[in-house]
């Protein structure tokens, strides 16, 4: 009788601990990837939208990896349908956001930090360079759309950049058939060269977070990554900054470093 309340007792010790160490386990993951998780849930609110189009009229692909001569590109979303093919470049950030379509470099402001970051329009136009070569159509059947968290503060001067609450209007908004060929076709050769390796998934993060150290490296010595002019101070609308000296050829800039 005394060995069962024993064993029993030893279970019950046994089954909380497991559950604590579960639960620390989890609460680890959750500070390391917590980048990670909110990049994700980004991707995820614009997932839940577009799910909400017309099924018979609009197909969703998510997360596409393609690789060309020029390199691989990690494509958010696309949407085929008779009215164009949507190419969907989505930043999960809070805050707010400054920009427009020409200059190199997007500014997100979190209180009185500011950081830098590519402009998404001219990483979006990459991944229709890409598309295009890989479906053979011409660059006016694809409409790119940059889309930002509905958290976000936007001012930014350009076209089609839009909120995840808004994207399926935006979608919508464009009534002209403008592709007269058999989308599943289109669909298919999308599905084919879309890289499901997780190596080289890996690898494309990898080399992505190699260019910006790369990057950094160049910008602590006042070098431009861009061209490999010398980097100097300007006055801007908001304020000072560094940019490139050979503006307005490159329009590299840069945070600038207390
Ligand atoms: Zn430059």
């Amino acid at each position: 009788m005394k060995e069962l309340v024993n064993e029993l007792m030893n279970g019950i010790f046994y089954d909380h601990i497991i559950f604590l160490i579960f639960f620390i386990i989890i609460v680890v993951l959750s500070v390391v990837f917590y980048r990670k998780i909110v990049g994700v849930t980004g991707e995820f609110w614009v997932r839940v939208e577009l799910r909400k189009l017309p099924k018979n009229r609009y197909f969703v692909l998510n997360d596409i990896m393609v690789k060309t001569e020029n390199g691989t590109h990690q494509i958010d979303h696309i949407v085929i349908s008779k009215y164009g093919i949507f190419v969907i470049e989505t930043k999960n950030y809070d805050g707010l956001i400054v920009g427009d379509e020409y200059k190199d470099k997007w500014i997100q402001y979190l209180g009185k930090n500011k950081y830098y970051f590519k402009n998404p329009i001219h990483q979006n136009y990459g991944h229709i360079k890409a598309l295009k070569e890989i479906l053979q159509l011409d660059e006016s059947k694809f409409i790119s759309i940059v889309c930002l968290s509905n958290r976000a503060n936007v001012k930014v001067k350009a076209q089609n950049v839009t909120q995840v609450d808004f994207i399926d209007d935006l979608i919508k908004s464009y009534k002209t058939e403008i592709l007269n060929v058999d989308l599943n076709e289109l669909i298919s050769k999308i599905e084919q060269e879309n890289i499901l390796d997780k190596d080289i998934r890996r690898n494309h993060v990898k080399n992505i977070k190699n260019t910006i150290k790369e990057n950094e490296r160049k910008e602590d010595e006042m070098v431009c990554p861009k061209c490999g002019g010398k980097m100097v101070e300007r006055q801007g609308k908001y304020g000072k900054f560094i940019g490139c000296s050979n503006y307005p050829k490159c329009k590299y800039t840069m945070n600038i470093k207390d």
